[in-house]
């Protein structure tokens, strides 16, 4: 059975706001979601019972406020994330579109929109990107350039919650979410110089993710 979540739910969660475990209530909330300019309403999503933040969008929702994108949200101010990066970084996004297959170009795009996505909902994710970030391995020779389109909106909520976590550029930020790909992936990428590669803890979720992008392959190729 899948879990249908109804007003009044409660729950335990991790809010970003308080930054510790609290008490959560499912409720119907009017807000922005991240990546829109306009207010969906009425949508059910986890909040928190202390501050009222919102925490989780349960799977139900998602189909609700995709209903309600406007057109004008869809195509709203266009702006990208860029950064230059060490060849193997993107060669590690290459293989990850290569295993799960479909169209080369528009899986590596949905891939690094979603691992972007995640960062901005999860502060565990952004840690962990922020962690592969000053990774010594991300100051290899950058000799590749790479963009990801989103919204202006979005760029300034994601690098807004990357800065809270230290992560201080879009370069950076796209490094570190470059390699924590490769890492959810057991793609190994060797230093340039040399040297041992730093120990990385794994990141709790991995094979979820994994299993998300080869649905999300199949369906967006
Ligand atoms: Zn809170």
């Amino acid at each position: 059975m899948k879990r249908l979540y109804q007003a009044g739910d409660q729950g335990l969660g991790r809010c970003p706001a308080c930054q510790e475990e609290v008490a959560t209530r499912l409720e119907y909330r009017t807000f922005v979601p991240p990546g829109f300019e306009v207010e969906v309403a009425d949508v059910l999503v986890e909040v928190c019972d202390r501050c009222g933040s919102i925490l989780t969008i349960p799977p139900q929702s998602a189909a609700r406020i995709n209903a309600q994108r406007p057109e004008a949200a869809r195509v709203a101010m266009i702006d990208g994330i860029q950064a230059r990066i060490p060849r193997p970084f993107e060669e590690a996004l290459d293989l990850v579109a290569a295993t799960v297959g479909g169209s080369p170009k528009v899986v590596r795009s949905a891939v690094l929109r979603y691992y972007l996505l995640r960062a901005s909902w999860s502060r565990r994710i952004m840690e962990a990107v922020k962690l592969r970030a000053t990774d010594p391995l991300a100051e290899c020779k950058a000799d590749r350039k790479i963009t990801v389109k989103v919204s202006q909106h979005h760029k300034r909520e994601l690098m807004h919650v990357a800065k809270r976590c230290g992560v201080t550029s879009e370069a950076q930020f796209l490094r570190g979410v470059l390699l924590l790909i490769a890492d959810d992936f057991d793609i190994e990428i060797r230093p340039c110089g040399g040297e041992a590669a730093r120990e990385r803890p794994p990141v709790p979720g991995a094979s979820g993710r994994r299993r998300f992008i080869e649905r999300l392959a199949r369906v967006v190729s």
